[in-house]
């Protein structure tokens, strides 16, 4: 629909190999036909809504990976994904992304995000229209060690990039692995000025972890699908959350497609939303889950009955919730002047 493309969008929640397009992964194909992939194995099609569960999306990652291996790969990805979501009408985005080592070609977890940021610098020269920023992930699975490894890069590229790499995401599946192992790495995040974006109760039963996560606190929380009482969360993860005003980034075909959530209807955002909390729209993985930023605003219109003048409003305030502040005035004029006619 023409309007939600044309409504100026915040992106907030874009894990960068996720976000890979049908097009973009048909040209590493290209580059790389010994791997012998199959096109239904980088990708969960619509009315393709099979027994995915989210095993199956992480099996979906590995072969993404394995498509996205040189520091070449990350650089055509990543302008790729910023040119697309420019093109959807996404004027502030922040990636994330994993930073991986991969021996056979000599990428190192450094260049890995020295070519990240290079393919946002790229952009900007090319004049695409949309500001990007990244966010540095720590996957859960690789424990202690790791996590701190990756703050300290994290904040090196902070403080390198003039502000490029704003914060730390923490992902990866959430069956592995437990918060509290990642407490020490998180909090010095947060101390050397790294703004923290944390999945938290993602999958069920574990409000054990998001309670230790909550007091940190995190700057945003990555889906939430289970804080609250209704789905066995408690008030008392909700009453956190609450409290610091700590804004959710919620994700619509990710969690119906990775079925951590039954259906459209039945999604938390709903929870959120009617208590008037900061919730904002977000894709997760485009690529993966065929989605883009105004398809997930139009399926959130028509499934909870909100009208152009309400996705206006959430797509308005969606600016007050990134990791730079710094632009919030810029941005708010700049949806002034983009505001589009109301169907
Ligand atoms: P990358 O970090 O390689 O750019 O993007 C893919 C990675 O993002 C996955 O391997 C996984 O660690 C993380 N990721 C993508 N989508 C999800 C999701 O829905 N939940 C969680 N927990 N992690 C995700």
């Amino acid at each position: 629909d023409l309007f939600y493309r044309q409504l100026p969008k915040v992106e907030l929640h874009a894990h960068l190999n996720g976000s890979v397009s049908f097009s973009t992964i048909e040209k590493l194909m290209a580059r790389k036909p010994h791997l012998n992939i199959e096109h239904g194995m980088t990708a969960i099609r619509s009315g393709q809504r099979r027994k995915l569960w989210m095993s199956m999306c992480f099996k979906v990652f590995k072969v993404i990976h394995q498509l996205v291996d040189t520091e070449e790969d990350i650089l055509m990805v990543t302008k790729d994904v910023i040119r697309e979501f420019a093109a959807d009408g996404v004027k502030y985005l922040e990636l994330r992304s994993t930073p991986r080592k991969e021996t056979t070609t000599g990428m190192t977890k450094r260049t890995y995000v020295e070519t990240v940021i290079q393919a946002i610098r790229q952009c900007k020269n090319e004049g695409v229209d949309i500001e990007v920023r990244f966010l540095v992930a720590v996957d859960r699975r690789n424990g202690t060690e790791v996590a701190m490894e990756t703050v300290k890069l994290a904040e090196d590229f902070m403080l390198s990039t003039g502000g490029l790499v704003v914060g730390l995401d923490l992902s990866g599946d959430p069956t592995v692995g437990h918060g509290r192992d990642l407490l020490p790495a998180l909090q010095k995040a947060k101390n050397c000025g790294l703004k923290l974006s944390l999945h938290l109760s993602e999958v069920p039963s574990q409000a054990d972890e998001s309670e230790l996560l909550l007091n940190i606190p995190p700057d945003r929380i990555g889906h939430g699908t289970f804080l609250h009482p209704e789905v066995g969360g408690s008030q008392s993860l909700v009453d956190k959350v609450r409290k610091h005003n700590t804004p959710l980034e919620l994700c619509l075909t990710s969690n119906v497609k990775g079925q951590t959530v039954s259906s459209y209807s039945q999604h938390h955002f709903l929870y959120w939303y009617q208590m008037g909390h900061p919730s904002v729209i977000c894709t997760d993985d485009k690529g993966v889950f065929c989605t883009d930023l105004s398809q997930e605003y139009q399926l959130a219109a028509s499934t909870f009955n909100l009208s152009q003048e309400d996705m206006w409003t959430l797509s308005q305030k969606a600016i007050d919730c990134t990791f730079s502040p710094d632009l919030n005035q810029q941005l708010h004029q700049r949806w002034l002047e983009l505001r589009p006619t109301l169907f």
